[in-house]
């Protein structure tokens, strides 16, 4: 019987892996205005994909430039294309999620995302005391899904940002259509008008997370914010630089919490190493 690190089954993983977009894509004719659906999806892949590819080059451009390179100077040219394309891919998962609380609203229907606070009854301190939940519930969820992924069964699902040993800011989304699907499906939430969202702080959070990406995958240790950053308990380029260096440790995508409480950094695998 074949294991689940067997070659047949590797490569249903994989044909399901190329998959997955055109089948979120196909998704939307279940929707009640497949029409709006598409429309909501064209606006929302422009609107994700379109900053993001800016911000990564922007980013890539100082970066490639610095002297202050993690892993020492290039011997061979980034994969900055491979990156860009896998990145593109992963922001039409994220887009096949966004379509759906988009077309929502876009019918006049209610959904999660709420601007005017009074209006929904709620307080900015409810909300933000709400918001700093939800970080550390999806920092938890990012740190275990990427704990999974890294399993013999599942790692055939994160082996494309692995591609890329040492990073440019184009490989903080370069994730496959799985791993895309498994960090975004929050975006689902929106549809659902209980799950208040306020839109000032959605929006900032995201664009937050999206700028630590790069940062995170930039290959340049900044001194001022390793100096800062890490005492936030926010992960840091150095940090996860060493992930993409060594694999098996520093897992934390938004925070370190979760690798300090289950000592995956690569100080204590040292620690452990030297008893
Ligand atoms: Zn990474
Ligand atoms: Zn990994």
């Amino acid at each position: 019987m074949a294991t689940p690190s067997s070659p047949t089954i590797r490569h249903v993983a994989e044909g399901f892996d190329k998959l997955l977009p055109f089948l979120l894509t196909a998704a939307g004719l279940l929707h009640p205005s497949p029409s709006t659906w598409y429309a909501c999806l064209a606006v929302a892949f422009v609107a994700i994909a379109g900053p993001l590819l800016a911000g990564a080059g922007v980013a890539t451009w100082f970066a490639e430039r610095s002297t202050r390179r993690i892993q020492g100077p290039r011997t061979k040219p980034a994969a900055i294309l491979d990156a860009a394309l896998e990145s593109a891919r992963a922001c039409w998962v994220a887009a096949c999620m966004a379509a759906w609380p988009l077309a929502q609203w876009r019918l006049g229907q209610p959904t999660g995302m709420i601007l005017d606070l009074d209006a929904a009854g709620l307080s900015v301190g409810m909300v933000v005391l709400q918001t700093i939940l939800g970080v550390f519930v999806v920092d938890a969820w990012l740190y275990w899904k990427h704990r999974l992924l890294h399993t013999r069964a599942l790692f055939v699902f994160h082996k494309k940002h692995h591609a890329f040993r040492d990073p440019t800011p184009f490989a903080g989304f370069a994730v496959g259509p799985v791993e895309s699907l498994l960090t975004f499906w929050p975006i689902l939430l929106l549809c659902i008008p209980a799950a208040t969202h306020w839109a000032p702080l959605y929006f900032a959070l995201v664009v937050g997370f999206i700028c630590l990406n790069f940062y995170l995958h930039c290959g340049v240790a900044l001194r001022a914010l390793e100096a800062v950053v890490p005492k936030t308990g926010l992960n840091t380029s150095a940090f996860h630089n060493i992930h993409h260096s060594h694999a098996v440790v520093n897992f934390g995508e938004a925070m370190t919490l979760w690798d300090r409480l289950c000592k995956t950094r690569l100080e204590d695998q040292a620690k452990s190493a030297e008893v």
